[in-house]
């Protein structure tokens, strides 16, 4: 075990003084991948700088009916607030559809959104991985690959997003909150959080270095809008997204008024179907139509030796999630 310090910070500012003052630490939340990751050898902080008591852990209304969720909030406490599951059920699916209870208890909104992939290859100190070491290669590319991306993948790391909320956050265009010292604040859209790996496979997201989130941000829901989650996985708890899907659907006299789709198990980032949802807008969501602009979606798919069953799969959830929307529109909100 390599020797690191430990540093419980009671304030913002005195988490970002000792991020600077350790270089190479991370900011510790519930602990539930950072610390796992630290046993494997693949993290390997100076300090970890406790940020689970800074008083982060409220969810509270905000003026225009929106809520902000405090950077501390249990993943536990986010699924079962009223307010979320009455008016963004979809992001309570989600968030129960991953993992299972005691890491929910423990797991973080922060930490959720920061989680690492789920590659074999980066969680193995003996195989070469762009994402861990820069400029190592790829194992997965020619290697075991079943899970990973299909969409937006680069020759220099084809892993996958695991986080559900963040795939529910992008589909519900939240805002996600920055702290990167008293004067340097700042907010990013949760769909632009996360980044294509590019030839930085290294760089999960925007953040930058010592920055801490601070909350996530959800805009008021659209009255009559529904949402869901859809999530296919090897088992029916306690595993990651083969694919999903985070769906909200507000129809207007049988037509939709707007649709939003995002796809998670598919990418390195949460992957918004922008061009289906430009093909929905507007038109009467029948079977073929959605099925047509869900397709038009996933023709910039471009599946690996063995993943290709993740475009069917994502298509098959796409359009019965949106079905099942359109089928129990309006009135409450439909149940996955
Ligand atoms: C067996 C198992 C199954 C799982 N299944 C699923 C699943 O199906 N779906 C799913 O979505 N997740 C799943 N998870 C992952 C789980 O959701 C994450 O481990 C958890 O959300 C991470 O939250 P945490 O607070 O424990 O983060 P930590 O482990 O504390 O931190 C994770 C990362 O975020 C950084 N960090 C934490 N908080 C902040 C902050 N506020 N600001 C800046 N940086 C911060 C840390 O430095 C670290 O790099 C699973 C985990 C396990 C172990
Ligand atoms: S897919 Fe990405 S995380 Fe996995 S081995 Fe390749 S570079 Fe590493």
């Amino acid at each position: 075990m390599k020797p690191f310090a430990y540093v419980r910070a009671t304030s913002l500012r005195e988490a970002a003084d000792a991020y600077a003052a350790h270089p190479g630490s991370r900011y510790l939340g519930g602990g539930t991948n950072l610390v796992d990751l630290m046993k494997l050898g693949v993290e390997t902080p100076t300090a970890l700088i406790d940020i689970s008591r800074l008083p982060l852990g409220e969810i509270t209304e905000l003026p225009d009916g929106g809520l902000r969720v405090g950077a501390m909030v249990r993943g536990t406490d986010l699924a079962a607030d009223p307010r979320v599951r009455t008016r963004y059920p979809l992001l309570s699916q989600a968030l129960l559809a991953g993992a299972s209870g005691q890491l929910r208890n423990v797991a973080t909104t922060g930490g959720n959104l920061l989680q690492r992939t789920r590659c074999a290859y980066f969680q193995d100190l003996s195989k070469p991985c762009n994402k861990r070491e820069p400029g190592s290669g790829c194992g997965a590319r020619e290697g075991i690959h079943r899970d990973h991306a299909v969409l937006g993948h680069s020759e220099h790391c084809i892993a996958t997003q695991p986080s559900d909320m963040a795939v529910a956050l992008a589909a519900l265009d939240a805002e996600v909150e920055l702290y990167g010292g008293p004067d340097t604040t700042r907010t990013v859209a949760a769909g632009e959080f996360h980044r294509l790996p590019g030839d930085r496979p290294e760089q999960d997201t925007v953040i930058r270095p010592g920055e801490i989130i601070t909350g996530v941000v959800l805009p008021p829901a659209a009255p009559g809008a529904v949402s869901l989650y859809r999530k296919a996985r090897e088992r029916a708890s306690y595993a990651f997204a083969l694919a999903s899907v985070a769906a909200v659907l507000d129809l207007d006299d049988g037509r939709v008024r707007r649709i939003a789709l995002a796809f998670g198990g598919l990418a390195h980032r949460p992957w918004r179907a922008t061009t289906a949802e430009a093909r929905l807008t507007g038109a009467e969501p029948h079977p073929d139509t959605v099925r047509a602009a869900v397709d038009a979606e996933l023709a910039r798919a471009e599946p690996l030796r063995d993943n290709a069953y993740k475009v069917p799969l994502a298509r098959n959830l796409a359009c019965d999630a949106v079905a099942a929307l359109a089928g129990t529109h309006p009135g409450s909100p439909a149940t996955p």
